[in-house]
């Protein structure tokens, strides 16, 4: 991997640290360059809601913040903390990549929900809530329970904690998956199309736990194509197009006065 953008210095500012910072994200898959240059700042307790056409690189753009890709080239940083590389480079300009343990906690500090809601088949509801806390955590298995149905109860599903995923509907699957994120104890929840795989009337209850995440407090950005949920919930909208974040703002800047033909174009499609 090409060293990640050294990052400029700080500009004397009594700006809080943003809790996400990318700079200059690239990605190329072999000769496929997908993301040309991303910047983004998300503050704590902020919302993002991320918007464009398929295949701009709006996944991408999630997997490398939660480190399930590595950036060809620029740097992400939570809380500050560049990840997956150590803060400084060597003595000749190198970044030395961080032992995979260390990954793995940075990671585990990023929650995040897929549009396949991936729920292990053969564990209850409350079994798959519990699971991460105990092996990854070292959650004592009391202490693992009672947290997991407190968040089963949070999404709406205190009465299904014994039922297994093949006896629940998709929106309530999506639902204990974002009870399994919430278990890690995430810093940032990062929320790939979550609603777009169910059917239109199971729509409304996802999106109702991603709100009241919100109003929780949750810092996350949502890729979602929901624009009803982003002009109540988003304190910013940001559209990708082709691997670049080519205007982002407040949902009535971005939703109600886009700037761009290309945004114009996007917006009639999914309004
Ligand atoms: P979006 O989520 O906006 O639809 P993606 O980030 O999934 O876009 O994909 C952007 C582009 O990157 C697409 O052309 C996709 O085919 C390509 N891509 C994504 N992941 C890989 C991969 N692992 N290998 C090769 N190409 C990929
Ligand atoms: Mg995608």
């Amino acid at each position: 991997m090409t060293a990640p953008a050294a990052g400029a210095t700080p500009a004397a500012s009594i700006t809080p640290t943003p809790l996400i910072s990318l700079e200059g994200i690239h990605k190329a898959f072999g000769d496929l360059h997908v993301l040309k240059g991303c910047d983004l700042e998300v503050a704590a307790g902020e919302v993002t809601v991320l918007i464009g056409p398929s295949g701009s690189g709006k996944s991408t753009l999630l997997r490398c913040i939660n480190q399930l890709e590595e950036p060809t080239a620029g740097r992400v940083r939570i809380a500050g903390v560049t990840q997956g590389y150590a803060e400084e480079p060597l003595a000749d300009g190198r970044w030395q990549k961080l032992p995979s343990g260390q990954i793995a906690r940075q990671r585990s500090r990023i929650g995040m929900v897929f549009q396949r809601f991936h729920l292990f088949p053969h564990m209850t509801a409350l079994e798959n809530v519990m699971e991460a806390p105990i092996q990854v955590l070292g959650r004592g298995k009391a202490e693992a329970k009672e947290a997991a149905l407190a968040l089963l109860d949070r999404v709406g599903l205190g009465d299904r904690a014994d039922h297994y995923p093949s006896e629940l509907s998709g929106g309530q699957q999506q639902r204990v998956a974002i009870a399994r994120a919430l278990a890690m104890e995430p810093e940032l929840m990062l929320f790939d199309e979550p609603t777009s795989a169910l059917d239109p009337e199971l729509v409304a209850e996802v999106l109702s736990v991603l709100k009241e995440l919100a109003e929780g407090g949750m810092t996350m950005i949502v890729v979602t194509h929901e624009m009803g949920f982003a002009r109540e919930v988003a304190d910013q909208v940001v559209f990708m197009d082709d691997g670049l974040i080519v205007e982002q703002g407040t949902p009535e800047q971005v939703i109600d006065h886009p700037g761009s033909e290309r945004l114009k174009g996007f917006l009639a499609s999914v309004l």
